[in-house]
């Protein structure tokens, strides 16, 4: 037995384990939803222990609850209001379950959380301006791969943007990944994993990776490690520029090109015949144009995002045409020698 079937009784009656409750419902993790289950209490509490000791006065909302092993830990530490998303209909008895023996503590949500306004989990009355402390939300969720990555770049589209959840304020959440993303998340320059990742979610947030969670921890254990991560949205960003800017300056001078000189990934943010403006952009902004893509660190990207947006002011379509391939230039905004067309509205 865990020590979920020993909580602290009155006034709530025990809880029986994870294992029991899974078994009750016949609930079987399904290989295809990568549905791998924390299981071993000292990481639970290890993992909702990366927000804070205590929850009292807070919010939470859960991702992926699932059976419920974090959801049970997260009530156990007296939150003011749960609320958890999960999208397999065969976790919702389960879940009941618990709600049952917490009155008016839970809210559960049926719902894939790529469509699910997570707002809806919080109190507005309690919203924070983004210049302040983050207001007492938070989110927890042990998902799988496939989700929690498309997840952090919904996401850190709309802290770009202070939109969507991130109007409430500067919301933290802690979510498991890969530990091979992990890694890349918190990746600084000069290191093996810095990638587009890294910069993408380090201009926005402060990523603390706070520990690797053996596969064994896990039913079915994952055939990969994991890494639990807490990120919260910076108050200052360091470029001062939506998303979908920053990604594309950033995917063309490292993506695939990150051993080889900045240069020549950012080439591919120009048509073929346009040395000009590649000399341009190393010009405005400062960089070395021989710096290995991976040896730049956030402010050069910085610098290099500022002077490609000073470019695509005066030849506006640069910004409508984002591909590697350099045959793609000419089709449509420009000519063959790389020249805008005058088409664009
Ligand atoms: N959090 C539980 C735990 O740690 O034991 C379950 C983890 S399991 C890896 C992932 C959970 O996320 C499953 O319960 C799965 O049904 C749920 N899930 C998967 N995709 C989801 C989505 N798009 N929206 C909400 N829940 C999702």
């Amino acid at each position: 037995a865990d020590s979920y079937g020993k909580e602290k009784a009155p006034p709530l009656p025990p809880l029986p384990t994870v294992s029991q409750l899974v078994k009750l419902y016949q609930v079987r993790a399904t290989k295809h939803l990568s549905q791998n289950f924390l299981y071993d209490p000292a990481i639970v509490r290890r993992f909702v222990s990366c927000l804070s000791n205590k929850l009292n006065g807070m919010h939470v909302c859960e991702v992926g609850p699932g059976p419920g092993s974090i959801t049970r830990e997260i009530l156990h530490r007296e939150g003011e209001h749960l609320t958890v998303v999960e999208k397999d209909k065969r976790f919702l008895p389960l879940l009941q379950y618990i709600s049952d023996v917490m009155p008016n503590k839970m809210t559960i949500v049926h719902g894939d959380i790529l469509q699910y306004d997570i707002s809806q989990a919080f109190p507005n009355e309690l919203a924070k301006s983004w210049k302040d402390d983050p207001p007492p939300f938070c989110v927890f969720g042990n998902l799988p791969f496939n989700i929690s990555l498309p997840l952090l770049f919904k996401w850190l589209d709309l802290i770009s943007r202070q939109e969507g959840v991130f109007e409430l304020g500067r919301i933290p959440f802690v979510l498991t990944f890969q530990a091979e993303v992990a890694e890349r998340l918190v990746a600084p320059p000069g290191t093996p994993q810095r990638s587009r990742l890294s910069i993408l979610s380090q201009y926005l947030c402060d990523i603390d990776y706070r520990f690797v969670i053996k596969g064994r921890s896990f039913i079915p254990p994952p055939k990969v490690e994991v890494g639990a991560v807490k990120i919260t949205p910076l108050k200052k960003r360091e470029i001062d520029l939506p998303f979908h800017s920053v990604d594309m300056v950033v995917k063309h001078v490292i993506s695939g090109q990150r051993q080889r000189p900045c240069k020549k990934g950012a080439s591919t943010l120009f048509p073929p015949r346009r040395k000009d403006l590649v000399e341009e952009i190393f010009q405005i902004s400062g960089v070395t144009p021989s710096t290995r893509a991976y040896m730049l660190d956030n402010l050069h990207f910085r610098d290099l995002c500022y002077a490609y947006e000073d470019i695509a002011k005066r030849i506006p379509q640069l910004k409508l045409v984002d591909t590697f391939d350099p045959n793609m230039w000419s089709k449509t905004y420009f000519d063959k020698d790389g020249n805008p067309r005058n088409n664009i509205n």
